[in-house]
């Protein structure tokens, strides 16, 4: 067995056994003993057996995995004219139609071995689908809090899966932290956002892009940033591959959000080393809704540490990305559309010129089809008699 301890992103204190956050409230990290020689391979039984040699010792049992992660790194042809070398990666391509479903997997796995039968999370979105189906099939109990404000169709989309469902009025930043609290004397896993297994899952999505490229690392990752969680894990990874002597370089984060709702952008710009709380938040990409991240301050600390970029994009910008998007056969939503979005900014407005570039698309357009209507939609109508004419 290999030892595993936890780290403070911030203060450095360390802990052993079962911990999710830092006293000083920041968030841990997993640090697991490295082996001798590290080998990573695409494996069709998926990212447990593709990349045992950085993960955690986990076992999967009861064939807990629906096939999450092992997603495509997907061409943009049209952007080599302009000197970059893009690619999207696509994890929409998931059980529940996002990357969440990697942390998922991995969180409830946790769980399992840890002998729990209760797990929960905080979430209105994709992580609460995802938490509600992995929960479910593996038959634990499970608990999704959402704030009281939130929307019937954001509600469906989890219930389905028969979780149990609880709305909680009060401040939602506060239940992040209190979850944690309750979940210790509760004895339920509350795998919210940024808990250190989460980010080892969000660390495979940067074994698959280098495994993709064949070895060769991207000058930028460009990740749609909410909690922060999985823009750690994809730094975290690049880090891991380069310590382990795989790669010699670490990619260039940058962190895209919505100017509605842009903490980190916001911070980093102004050259703070703390996030301040994003006051009235509104943006079309509510995946990526988060006024006051969990793990802001570490990412805030990854990207002094290595030269990463924050962008921040308009609503009409996000909505014409989602169209590109599209007309390249890949339908995102708005929080992924973000990423595409950024893109424009990094050439005309940072300069950068000859590169390659990944963009995260984190999840499918299709998880919230009301934000269509912001859509065109144009429809021709005929008759069968006049078809020929219109064609
Ligand atoms: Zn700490």
């Amino acid at each position: 067995m290999r030892e595993t301890k936890m780290i403070c992103t911030m203060c450095g204190k360390e802990y052993l056994g079962e911990h999710f956050r830092c006293s000083c409230g920041e968030p841990l990290e997993l640090i697991i003993e490295k082996k001798k020689s590290v080998n990573i391979s695409w494996k069709k039984s998926g990212i447990l057996e593709s990349f045992s040699d950085l993960l955690p010792e986990l076992k999967d049992c009861g064939s807990l995995s629906m096939g999450e992660g092992l997603t495509p790194l997907t061409k943009i042809e049209h952007a080599m004219k302009d000197g970059l070398e893009l690619f999207i990666k696509n994890e929409a391509i998931n059980p529940t139609w996002s990357f969440k479903d990697r942390g998922s997997y991995l969180a409830v796995l946790d769980a399992i071995n840890r002998g729990y039968r209760n797990i929960g999370t905080v979430s209105t979105g994709n992580m609460a689908a995802s938490i509600a189906a992995y929960g479910m099939r593996a038959g634990l109990k499970t608990t999704i809090l959402v704030s009281d404000s939130i929307p019937e169709e954001k509600i469906s989309p989890i219930a389905i899966y028969g979780p149990r469902i609880l709305r909680v009025n009060g401040d939602y930043d506060r239940l992040y932290f209190r979850s944690l609290e309750l979940g210790k004397n509760k004895n339920i896993y509350f795998a919210n956002y940024d808990i250190p297994i989460r980010v080892e899952g969000s660390k495979t999505i940067a074994f698959e892009i280098f495994l993709q490229l064949e070895g060769r690392v991207p000058d930028f990752v460009i990740v749609p940033t909410s909690s922060g969680g999985n823009v750690r894990g994809i730094e975290k990874g690049f880090r891991e591959l380069e310590a382990c002597g795989l790669s010699n370089y670490i990619p260039r984060m940058i962190v895209a959000q919505a100017l509605g709702c842009c903490p980190v952008h916001r911070a980093f710009s102004s050259g703070d080393n703390q996030i301040k709380r994003f006051a009235r938040p509104h943006t079309i990409a509510h995946a990526i809704e988060n006024p006051f991240p969990p793990s802001g301050n570490a990412v805030l600390k990854i990207l002094r540490e290595n030269q990463g970029i924050t962008v921040a994009v308009n609503e009409d910008e996000i909505l014409t990305a989602q169209r590109q998007l599209a007309k390249r056969g890949l339908f995102g939503q708005p929080a992924s559309a973000v990423a595409f979005a950024s893109i424009s900014k990094l050439k005309n407005e940072i300069g950068i010129k000859r590169a390659l570039v990944v963009a995260v698309l984190t999840g499918s357009g299709l998880k919230y089809p009301a934000v269509l209507k912001e859509q065109p939609s144009i429809v021709e109508a005929t008759d069968i008699d006049s078809l020929q004419d219109l064609l």
